[in-house]
């Protein structure tokens, strides 16, 4: 199967995390999200453990929250001693609510609110990722009101042009997140913030976009960001000591799918670093890696109830599920394709070529066309694979779908991580 999360049991189920797919459904209702909480915690340590092999333990994993964000994961990242990104002052809330410590969070954002600010500082946020000059003098006019001091990073775009979906590449010069290197507009922004006396310069952060599946994306913006270290350096006498490489490491979704194998990544970008920071004459930085997809996404599926198929001769076949596009927007956003999978009959040939379809009134609800799966029909229980990001994230209650509930599974254990919305949630803030 796709990832080391899906098996099949003795009966010939899906297996979820070691836990069977239709007793999870006939216990907790479907749509439902399933993570397998050991690989979420094997995928944080497999990222520790190469920081300490390829830059000694100089550095730190955040998790970049948005790609699935609830109370429980703040609490298995915290526990795993990684840091998170976060991206709002809802992720903030959240993961202060789990109790996870401020200190160790990043705050980025293209467009960070006064208030969000505001909420950020006095709540003890360890770093903001600052945007652009009008962030930093929002945050420096703040701060001395506050008589508070931040460490702050400098969001750079490295001039990249990672090959991904155009809506998640964001290192090119045409992107509205960062500081451009090319105009010069970086290096000013080094001077601002250094100026700034409230804000203590850390170092430099840039993420070139998602699911990117070749190293040298990561490898070129990594040379890229060390060089502009030097040249900080050379121009202002500045040494700085961080540098966050940012996330966007690709994972399979569907048999096709090739992403580099994730030490080759690691390995690589750490020799770059090293050879570049000694080319310039600077100390090898501090590395923070922000790896949000590659830690969550193959580890979940979502468990639907198969209900109407149409077959339209010569056309196509409509299996229609339970869910779709509120609770899964990816292939509505971006043809994002998936696996699926009939769970009661995992293991048996996939004979029928299908195109899932969602509940929504829209024709664009569709979850994947020319799916291949196992014969099923109305009743059976059908696993979508590899949806542990960016789906519980993004989904929303379009057509006043209630959120499904969130299961965590351990050791074929399986318990509640976030309740299934109601009826009554969905009218809560109605006047
Ligand atoms: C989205 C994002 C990430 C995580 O990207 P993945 O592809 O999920 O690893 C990391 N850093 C920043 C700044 C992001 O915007």
């Amino acid at each position: 199967m796709i990832s080391e999360s899906f098996s099949i049991n003795e009966k010939g189920h899906l297996t979820i995390g070691g836990a069977d797919a239709l007793e999870l459904a006939a216990e907790y209702g479907t749509p439902l999200y399933v993570l397998d909480e050991e690989a979420i915690r094997r995928a944080c340590r497999r990222y520790r453990s190469s920081l300490e092999r390829f830059y000694g333990g100089n550095g730190r994993v955040l998790y970049a929250s948005k790609a699935f964000c609830c109370k429980e994961i703040y609490r298995i990242v915290a526990g795993e001693g990684l840091g998170a990104d976060v991206v709002s002052g809802g992720e903030i809330y959240t993961a202060l609510e789990a109790g996870f410590p401020a200190g160790r969070l990043y705050f980025h954002g293209n467009n960070k609110t006064e208030d969000e600010l505001r909420y950020a500082v006095q709540n003890g946020v360890g770093t903001i990722v600052v945007d652009n000059l009008t962030e930093l003098r929002r945050l420096t006019g703040l701060l001395e009101e506050t008589g508070r001091q931040q460490d702050i990073l400098l969001r750079i775009k490295p001039g990249i042009d990672a090959h991904t979906h155009s809506f998640i590449r964001t290192g090119q010069i045409d992107s509205k997140f960062g500081f451009a290197l090319e105009t010069g507009e970086a290096l000013e922004a080094v001077r601002a913030a250094a100026a700034a006396a409230p804000v203590r310069l850390k170092g430099l952060h840039c993420h070139i976009g998602s699911q990117i599946f070749d190293v040298e994306p990561f490898r070129h913006a990594a040379g890229v960001m060390a060089d502009f270290m030097g040249e900080i350096k050379k121009e202002t006498g500045l040494e700085l000591e961080t540098l966050n490489l940012g996330g966007g490491f690709g994972i399979q979704y569907v048999e096709k799918d090739d992403p580099a194998a994730y030490e080759s990544y690691m390995e690589q970008v750490a020799a770059e670093v090293h050879s570049r920071c000694r080319r310039q004459g600077i100390p090898i930085p501090e590395v923070l890696i922000e790896p949000g997809r590659s830690i969550v996404g193959g580890a979940g599926a979502t468990l639907y109830t198969v209900g109407a198929l149409k077959e339209i001769p010569g056309v196509r076949t409509y299996l229609s599920v339970d869910g779709g596009m509120a609770d899964n927007p990816r292939y509505a956003l971006y043809g994002s394709e998936y696996e699926a999978v009939v769970c009661a009959r995992a293991g048996e040939p996939r004979t029928e070529t299908v195109t899932i379809a969602g509940k929504c009134c829209e024709s664009g609800d569709l979850l994947a066309e020319g799916a291949s799966i196992q014969a099923c029909g109305p009743g059976d229980i059908l696993a979508v694979l590899a949806t542990g990001a960016y789906n519980y994230s993004m989904a929303s209650n379009y057509n006043r779908l209630p959120r499904p509930a969130v299961v965590m599974v351990r050791g074929g254990q399986a318990r509640l991580a976030v309740r299934r919305e109601s009826y009554a949630d969905l009218v809560r803030n109605d006047l």
